[in-house]
């Protein structure tokens, strides 16, 4: 190693304040919510303005350092722990929906053996396919509405496989189909209020979270 000049002495902390802002390919606000958050996440609302927010904002793709990162196998189990919550009973959970605009995504494979959920990571949604299908949809993120949201009937995906980071091109026909244009649309800042024919609120499910917590963790803000 060759002797440093004072100049370059002076710039090295610098330097590596600005390495440590990227450490991990996950932003300090990311790595925060990560590593701070109960296994079952806390999920924003469009009732908060901050959420609000994230919610509206679109989401990027992690790069390498990102899927090399344990951070994100750390990120993986928590979404997967907080859609399969009995107090969410939801079927597709997307990042920004836990505080992080990167294209990862939860949802359930009702069309595979075994009807698991799967993770998707810097997911695509590459073409929409078939007739237009009109069915309702709810979001954990909008709480306590549903609506009658026109969709198509088939999809192609394209995603890394979460633990394997092998890409993948998938024809997704379905319910999954519905579900993965759902999540894919929280990844580009579109929640289903925007294709909704028609938003009601569904007493059902506003008597079940009538005593639900949605309060925002304050190291969130
Ligand atoms: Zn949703």
């Amino acid at each position: 190693m060759q002797k440093m000049k004072p100049i370059l002495r002076l710039l090295l902390p610098l330097g590596l304040s600005l390495l440590g802002c990227a450490r991990g390919g996950f932003t300090p606000s990311e790595r925060r919510i990560i590593e701070q958050s109960d296994s079952v996440m806390y999920v924003t609302t469009v009732g908060h303005p901050s959420d609000s927010l994230l919610l509206r904002t679109p989401s990027t793709d992690l790069p390498p350092q990102a899927l090399r990162s344990p951070l994100l196998q750390t990120l993986v189990a928590k979404m997967n722990r907080t859609v399969l919550d009995p107090r969410q009973d939801g079927v597709g959970l997307a990042a920004p929906q836990v505080g992080i605009n990167r294209r990862v995504i939860v949802l359930w494979r009702e069309d595979k053996p075994g009807q698991p959920y799967e993770t998707y990571v810097n997911v695509h949604l590459e073409e929409r396919l078939g007739n237009i299908v009109t069915g309702p949809e709810g979001c954990l993120s909008v709480p306590p509405y549903r609506g009658m949201v026109p969709r198509s009937e088939c999809v192609i995906v394209s995603y890394l496989d979460a633990y394997t980071l092998k890409p993948h091109r998938d024809t997704v026909r379905g319910y999954a189909a519905i579900i993965f244009q759902h999540e894919c649309d929280h990844l580009d800042g579109i929640l289903y209020i925007d294709r909704a024919d028609t938003v009601f609120l569904d007493t059902d499910w506003a008597a079940q979270r009538k005593e639900f917590d949605y309060s925002r963790p304050e190291w969130m803000e």
